[in-house]
């Protein structure tokens, strides 16, 4: 079987090294300069940045024992430390109720905690309710007043949307919130394990790095500066022309596995290959942007408090790791790093700011909060914009249900899995895992519907538990 593999992120590679394994000849075509996708690292300033504070979570042990097997010993076990940053104070992220009490003072701590225990009460006695909107169901287990102060805010900034907008499984697959045991226990000081997760010595690239390694090992292809511009069926054929090195070329397959946007995918289809409804819907499906603002400083003075920090209120950026945390990255000297997300939509006015506005920007708020030393000695190494990576549409909606039809009546000659190939949120392990069940689609030994299953189940992303 001849199998060509739009996207060499981690659900691509995955897709190229299983279907390998069942006998297919494998092309991948990455349009970047380099494979990794949303999963890369860069270097700049001297430093190993990630694109966001990435660690694999163990949500797959089978993924997490293949990536050990691929990594050996240079994959470590992390537990980042984060913190949410609030009106001049870093409480701890997820919430932590004695850490609570702590920074916010007894008094001013009364009524939110007095709220939570109200609010996890009614729920045990009223379990039959099922919230429909995220709203709701976080206030159903942190009661109103912490939901304001940990999800309002945090939610509308990063997603761009407010909670009372999406799906009850958004939370449930990404807020943690203790039940009342585990909450007591915080309250008494007494320890609560910390998450642990995956990181590999020289950054996350090295997973995708490794991935790509393994499919040239079992005689696959993998082509950089490769995009895939227009599909079409001939039969029971699929024909993909690619853009490479300024020219196009055709390839015949018998599937395309594409990883890369969905929506885009669809708009390269030949004319009459793809119903107008679909192409309708598949143009509504609303992504978030992110714009990387990569900082430096010689600023001995200049450190995080925490691994990965949250910024909900004024701040251009919501997000900000160093890559001298967990990441094992030592800086050179006395430098420091910093990668400052800032979440926005595609064609904002954030979105459409020169980098050197943007740059300006952030080093502005940046100077203001007491983490990242003078601000006359930051400098900005690199801005970088991922226009498409967070998949706001929700997996019920009507147009991506019109989208996962089309592509379940296309499979097997056609399949797409991953983050953006599927249109959901989906973290490293799952986007592997699909791009493993793609190749198996491709065999006819899965459904389409098995590949989606693995992003739209209730279970937290972070330790892969199944959430009510
Ligand atoms: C800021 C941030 C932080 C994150 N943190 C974590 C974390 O801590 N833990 C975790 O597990 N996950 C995390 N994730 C999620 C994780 O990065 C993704 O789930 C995963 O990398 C998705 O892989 P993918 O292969 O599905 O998609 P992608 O990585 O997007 O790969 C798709 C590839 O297709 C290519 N492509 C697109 N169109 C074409 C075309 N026409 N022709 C050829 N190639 C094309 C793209 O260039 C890209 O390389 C984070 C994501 C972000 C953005």
């Amino acid at each position: 079987m001849r199998i060509g593999v739009v996207g060499g992120g981690l659900a691509g590679l995955s897709a190229a090294r299983r279907a390998l394994e069942l006998g297919a000849d494998v092309e991948v075509l990455e349009s970047a300069g380099t494979v990794g996708g949303l999963a890369s690292s860069i270097r700049a300033g001297g430093l190993t940045f990630d694109l966001g504070p990435h660690t694999l979570y163990p949500g797959d042990p089978a993924v997490v024992q293949d990536v050990e097997t691929l990594l050996g010993t240079t994959l470590r076990r992390v537990s980042p430390t984060r913190g949410i940053w609030r009106s001049g104070r870093l409480y701890r992220f997820p919430f932590h109720l004695g850490n609570f009490v702590h920074v916010s003072g007894v008094r001013a701590a009364a009524r939110p905690v007095l709220s939570y225990f109200a609010a996890r009460a009614l729920g045990t006695l009223r379990p039959s309710l099922t919230a429909t909107d995220l709203e709701e169901w976080a206030v159903r287990r942190f009661g109103r007043p912490l939901y304001e102060f940990y999800v309002l805010h945090h939610v509308s900034k990063n997603v761009g949307v407010p909670p009372s907008e999406l799906p009850a499984l958004w939370g449930r697959q990404r807020i943690a919130i203790p039940d009342v045991g585990t909450a007591l226990r915080q309250l008494s000081g007494r320890a609560v394990p910390s998450r642990t997760s995956y990181y590999p010595q020289g950054g996350i690239g090295r997973i995708v790095a490794a991935l790509a390694v393994a499919v040239r090992h079992r005689g696959g292809s993998v082509r950089t500066g490769t995009t895939m511009v227009s599909w079409g069926r001939t039969g029971d054929e699929v024909e993909l022309r690619v853009q490479t090195d300024g020219r196009c070329v055709v390839r015949t397959l018998d599937t395309v596995i594409n990883t890369g946007p969905v929506d885009t995918f669809l708009r390269c289809a030949d004319e009459g290959t793809v119903p107008s409804s679909v192409h309708r819907a598949a143009g509504r499906l609303r992504y978030r942007a992110t714009v990387f603002v990569y900082l430096s400083t010689d600023d001995a003075a200049a450190g995080l408090p925490c691994d990965l920090c949250y910024f909900p209120q004024g701040e251009v950026f919501t997000r900000v790791y160093s890559p001298t945390g967990y990441t094992g990255a030592g800086a050179p000297g006395s430098s420091a790093g910093f990668c400052l997300e800032i979440h926005c939509d595609p064609g904002d006015g954030l979105w459409n700011l020169p980098d050197a506005d943007l740059g300006r920007l952030t080093v502005r708020d940046a100077a203001a909060l007491p983490f990242f030393g003078a601000a006359a000695r930051l400098r900005v190494e690199r801005v970088l914009r991922i226009r498409r990576h967070y998949p706001l549409s929700a997996p019920v909606s009507p147009d991506l249900t019109t989208v996962d039809d089309y592509m379940d009546g296309a499979s097997p000659s056609v399949v797409s899995a991953g983050r953006l190939g599927s249109h959901r949120y989906v973290n490293m392990d799952s986007a592997m895992r699909m791009g493993t069940l793609a190749a198996e689609v491709a065999y006819g030994l899965r459904a389409p519907l098995d590949i989606r299953r693995v992003a739209d189940d209730p279970v937290f992303v972070e330790d892969g538990r199944r959430r009510s």
